[in-house]
């Protein structure tokens, strides 16, 4: 070992016995914040499908590729990661001797073709992600970023770290080459060869190229133990857990779409009949009362913002990002740690936990952080401000961008939960909704007798269940259909198709309550319990003697479609459920409806939210529109799982828009930029919120939006009178 390489050597094991060090106790005080959430045994369940689902997902990138070119540069630099840090490990030989390499493999030619390739994609994929990321930075003029609030100067060393290292690795091996111990051909390792070609013929050139390529892999390590909330580097190893702890790994998307997860204390779901507030958790009121996966959600974000960019509250100036959110929860964690890791922390009573000597050596800025109110505004300390948790919509357009699966729907609903059962505090014009629904078992307050008017002046019996032997399909009229003037229409337009193609359906009548999601979605789940169990009953009996797969239920509202056939399990009640535009499909391509006329002038289709991305239902409509109009939609450009929401879902229909310009408004532009006529819908929400947004532009003679049904009503019925556009809307 010549003078160099004693230098190099203790050079490389300091920084590295230091870097170690710092690594050891960031990761212990990383474990230590998540244990600090409430227990989720769930999560440990079918560990061999989570297995596979966090390898495919990892491996395939599936859901890093939803955006193709960023997704194809990640994967090159996260296999380069992985194979590379083996070129890490042979620095520590050639830092000892410059002719050093690692043991066995590193004479395999194959080894070195490999890593050759890997890297030079991963110098392609890191200078693409570069680029993207200066391309998109916040302080671009003009336009808003998706990277908007990350904490750029993160990005920026995680980069240009992988970038120098990949470099630095192509560097040893040209000076390998140029002192001719390089053992590998020129046709497995040209570029190596190339560089060869350029460095001098330094002898102790190896070893110093391979103790700056280790100085700089120390120095992130350093960095990044020095900032346990770094996300965009922490993802590297924290994305594996997480994605194996999903909610959902049987799921194809975002695993926490479609059901919320059922109100739960010390791991348990809660039983409002025996439930206690004072010994009970009711939602979450402090940050620790999220479950040790919310804080592992927290704790991955990569601040990537592809759930920002996506988000309809952010998109239309409201103060809601779904990024940001997680990184006030994350920030605020980890902050509050200390307090939390030394006894402090308020029981359920709000009575401090901690005795005085147990915090005595605390710093001011933990104990301040621990006295801040979860939910609260900037002049109150709040962590999140009242005006971003009342902005979601729930759409899940967050959640199915997330390429590390976090959950930011069940957060979002567990903090409106314990502000709504616990505080009463939310905005108040929702109070009239749920004080409608406790009383009148629908939200607008409409008399329980009049959920059948919508049948009178049909020219054929709608059949109640009890009133006939038989029937197929229990057909969910929901209160919309019931009460709401244009969604009475469409219910009207699904039963005159049923009932043309033959099928044997029943509704339920004056039986039917609301389903109950307006209040899950606003956090209310103490009336959403009494609905739904009430509904349950009904149904069982409705369906009694019957196995599951004959207890079919046709809905035409996609929150009902969701919460009978995704919540209701919860509680006991298991049937099939699918929405009409897939019955609609299924009658169409039977041969059972047959459309006549073409419908004209170009259609549109919206997806709504709980239909297309919380449940998959992409197809199903656009096969029945496409039968109607026989020809080609006109699509929007967001759409399917990219959809942008109406504005309504979790129970923003009953609450004001006061920020930002309003939703339906944006979408309402995006559908008319089409030109086509007719805007299809498949939600008595959307078509409410979108006609509102068509007639407040003074578009209402030019553009209709109506539902798929009465779509294909036309198509299939050409005689019978349209009437939707002359509808009243929103009774109440
Ligand atoms: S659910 Fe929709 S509205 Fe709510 S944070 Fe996510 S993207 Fe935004
Ligand atoms: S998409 Fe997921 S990882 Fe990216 S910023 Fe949003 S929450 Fe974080």
């Amino acid at each position: 070992m010549g003078s160099v390489q004693i230098v190099t050597t203790i050079l490389a094991a300091g920084i590295t016995a230091v870097a170690v060090w710092l690594a050891v106790r960031a990761v212990m005080k990383m474990t230590a914040v998540i244990r600090l959430g409430q227990p989720a045994p769930e999560r440990f369940s079918d560990k061999g499908a989570r297995t596979r689902k966090m390898l495919v997902e990892t491996a395939g990138h599936t859901r890093m590729l939803k955006w193709g070119v960023v997704g194809a540069a990640h994967w090159f630099v996260m296999v380069g990661f992985i194979v590379l840090s083996l070129l890490v490990l042979e620095a520590y030989f050639e830092v000892v001797t410059p002719t050093g390499g690692l043991p066995i493999i590193g004479h395999w030619t194959i080894f070195g073709l490999a890593t050759e390739v890997i890297t030079v994609l991963g110098l392609v994929g890191i200078l693409v992600l570069m680029a993207i990321r200066v391309r998109n930075r916040p302080s671009r003029p003009g336009g808003r970023s998706r990277f908007t609030g990350s904490t750029m100067w993160q990005g920026y060393f995680v980069e240009w770290i992988v970038l120098l290292v990949l470099i630095f690795g192509l560097v040893i091996r040209g000076f390998k080459v140029a002192t001719d111990h390089f053992e590998y051909p020129v046709w497995a390792t040209p570029v190596s060869h190339a560089v060869g070609a350029i460095v001098p013929d330094w002898s102790d050139g190896a070893s110093v190229a391979a103790l700056i390529k280790i100085v700089i892999s120390m120095t992130w390590l350093i960095v990044i133990s020095l900032n346990v909330t770094m996300g965009v580097a922490w993802h590297r190893f924290l994305a594996f857990p997480n994605i194996f702890f999903k909610r959902d790994p049987e799921k194809p998307a975002g695993s926490g779409l479609g059901p919320l997860r059922p109100m739960m204390s010390e791991g348990k779901p809660l039983d409002f009949e025996e439930a206690d507030p004072e010994k009970d958790q009711f939602g979450v009121a402090q940050v620790e009362q999220f479950t040790w996966k919310g804080l592992l959600d927290f704790s991955t974000c990569t601040e990537c913002g592809r759930c920002q960019s996506q988000c309809p509250a952010w998109n239309t100036g409201k103060p809601l990002s779904p990024k940001l959110l997680v990184l006030s929860l994350r920030d605020h964690a980890y902050a509050k740690a200390p307090y939390l890791l030394a006894g402090g922390g308020k029981d359920l009573t709000g009575e401090e936990k901690a005795t005085q000597a147990q915090l005595a050596h605390l710093d001011v800025l933990s104990l301040a952080e621990g006295d801040k109110p979860l939910i609260g505004t900037a002049e109150e300390g709040g962590v999140i401000d009242p005006d971003v948790l009342w902005s979601c919509t729930t759409c899940g357009a967050c959640v199915e961008q997330c390429p590390v699966d976090i959950e930011h729907v069940d957060h979002i609903v567990d903090m409106r939960r314990y502000q709504v059962l616990i505080e009463s505090s939310f905005p108040s014009e929702a109070g009239v909704m749920l004080r409608n629904l406790e009383n009148k078992g629908n939200p607008w307050g409409a008399p329980q007798n009049t959920r059948e008017d919508w049948t009178k002046g049909l020219d054929f019996e709608v059949p109640r269940v009890g009133e006939v032997d038989d029937f197929e399909y229990l057909f969910w009229v929901g209160c919309a259909g019931a009460f709401e003037d244009r969604a009475k229409k469409t219910t009207r337009a699904v039963a005159t198709l049923l009932n043309e193609a033959g099928v044997s359906f029943a509704i339920l009548g004056e039986g039917e309550t609301c389903s109950g999601d307006p209040a899950r979605r606003i956090g209310n789940e103490f009336v959403f319990q009494m609905l739904a169990q009430q509904n349950v009953e009904t149904l069982n009996e409705a369906f009694e003697g019957r196995e599951k797969a004959k207890r079919k239920i046709v809905a035409t509202c996609p929150h009902c479609f969701n919460t009978l056939g995704n919540e209701y399990g919860q509680l006991g009640g298991e049937f099939e459920v699918v929405h009409h535009t897939q019955l609609l499909a299924h009658l169409v391509s039977t041969g059972k409806l047959t459309p006549v006329q073409p419908v004209d002038g170009g259609v549109t289709y919206h997806d709504p939210c709980y239909l297309g991305r919380h449940n998959r239902v992409f197809a199903a409509p656009r096969e029945v529109l496409g039968d109607a109009i026989q020809g080609e939609l006109t699509e929007m450009p967001r759409n399917s799982e990219r959809s942008f929401c109406c504005g309504a879902g979790g129970a923003r229909m009953w609450m004001e828009e006061k920020i930002g310009k309003r939703i339906n408004v944006d979408r309402v532009e995006e559908a008319m930029a089409t030109g086509a006529r007719t805007v299809a819908v498949g939600c008595p929400f959307c078509s409410t919120m979108l006609n509102d947004g068509v007639n407040g532009k003074g578009a209402g003679e030019q553009v209709e939006v109506v539902d798929v049904a009465s779509v294909l009503l036309r198509s299939v019925k050409p005689e019978q009178p349209r009437g939707d556009k002359e509808a009243t809307p929103v009774a109440g």
